[in-house]
This record gives structure tokens, sequence and C-alpha cells, in this order.
């Protein structure tokens, strides 16, 4: 079976995510990272979603959907998605297309207040090179605009500049809060308070990986 995380921008989904691949047999599914390496390769299509990007607004379905389709033709075992769904229609349809793959099993909701995101995604910065995220304020790097991990580059985000970070936010109450409402119908999600250390906020998910039956690698 697979997972969703779910959370507004700056819940802390990337983190999470990267920590349950260290201990759980998951592949990972990241929309943002897939459609920022799409504006990387600089093509036409690439500087459209780099633009609609920028803005905070979210890209067409149709793109999304070959994106999940390729996705899904190279990779089979259980996914982690984490930023999709991200509307009513890209749940449907992922629902339809994890159908014969175990579906969706577990929507874990990553809740934080707007005030906090909008200030943690102020203070955030990413590597260039291998997509770490850093906080400048609760989780700096070691050198400054040195990546810890892999020794990149640092650098903000366009779409973490303000106007677009609260585009981002008013596009998640209005468009992905309906798929949480949505999952929820079918008893799929557990509620995280997300305004915790990473670790606390871990721990819990991991505990609930298991009573849910997945086996940590490392057990
Ligand atoms: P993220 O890194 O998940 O916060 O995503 C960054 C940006 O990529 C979003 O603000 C959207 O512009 C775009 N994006 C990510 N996921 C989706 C999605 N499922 N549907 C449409 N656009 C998306």
């Amino acid at each position: 079976m697979n997972i969703v995380l779910i959370g507004p921008p700056g819940s802390g989904k990337g983190t999470q995510a990267k920590k349950i691949l260290a201990d759980f047999d998951f592949i990972y599914f990241s929309a943002g990272d897939t459609l920022r390496n799409l504006v990387k390769e600089g093509s036409s299509l690439g500087r459209k979603v780099a633009k609609i990007m920028s803005q905070g607004k979210l890209v067409s379905d149709q793109l999304m959907i070959k994106i999940i389709e390729d996705f899904l033709a190279k990779n089979k075992g259980p996914v982690i998605f984490d930023g999709y769904p991200r509307g009513l229609d890209q749940a449907i349809f992922l629902e339809e297309i994890l159908a014969d793959r175990g579906g969706v099993g577990l929507v874990i909701n990553l809740q934080v207040p707007q005030e906090v995101l909008l200030d943690r995604l102020s203070s955030r910065v990413i590597c260039q090179s291998c997509g770490t995220v850093f906080n400048l304020i609760t989780n700096p790097p070691q050198k400054e605009s040195i990546c810890d991990a892999c020794g990149g580059s640092l650098y903000q985000r366009d779409d973490e500049k303000p106007e677009a970070a609260k585009k981002r936010l008013i596009v998640f109450n209005e468009q992905t809060k309906p798929v949480i409402d949505f999952f929820k119908r079918k008893e799929l999600v557990f509620n995280v308070d997300g305004n915790q250390s990473i670790g606390v906020i871990y721990k819990i998910i991991k505990e609930r990986l298991v009573e849910s039956g997945f086996t940590p690698v490392s057990a």
C-alpha cells in the first residue's frame, strides 16, 4: 500500500519523507522536486512551469497526470507521495491509478498554524544540488550558504519569497484542504501536530506506520 504526506507549504513534508525513507522501504515521489528538475532542463515547458511555480500557483492537472504515469511506470514498489494530490481531481486520479497497486493506505496530515508557516518559509533555504532543506533560524547549515550534506550552494526558492509564499498558502486552503476532507471520509487521515521538533514528529509518524503494518528495514 502507498502513503500520502499532505500539509501546507512549509509543514515539513519533505523533511519527514526523508526520515521515513531512511527507515522504511518506500519509493519517494516529490511533485515539487520533479517539477524543479523539469525547470532545470530549460525546455519551453520548463520555462512555463517555472513561471507558474514562481507565482505560487499550481501547474495543470494534465501535466501532473503525465508525470505520475511516467513515475509509476518506472517505479514498482510502494510509494510515499509528497505534494500530490493537491486538488480533488488529483486525489480521484491517484486513487484510480493506484487501484491495482495497493491503493492509498494512509494519509499523514501535517498541521501547522499559518503564522508559523510564513516564518518558516521566509527563513528556508535549499541546496541547489541535492535538495536538502535548511532553516536559517532553527536548522542552519554549518557553513553559511553551503549544504552540509553535499557542499552544494544554498538558495531561497522564488516561491518562498513573501508574495508567492502567501499565494501558496491560499492555494493550499482553497484547493488542497478539500483533499484532506476527501480522504477523511474514507477514514485514511492521520493528523499530526507539525509544530513540534522534527524528531518528535517523526517518532509519532514512525509509530503509526508500524501500527499500520509497515516494517522498518532496520528492524
Ligand atoms: P512543493 O515543493 O511541493 O511545495 O511544490 C512547489 C510548487 O510546485 C507548488 O507551489 C506548485 O507550483 C507546484 N506543484 C507541486 N505539486 C503540484 C501538484 N500536485 N499539482 C500542481 N502543481 C504542483
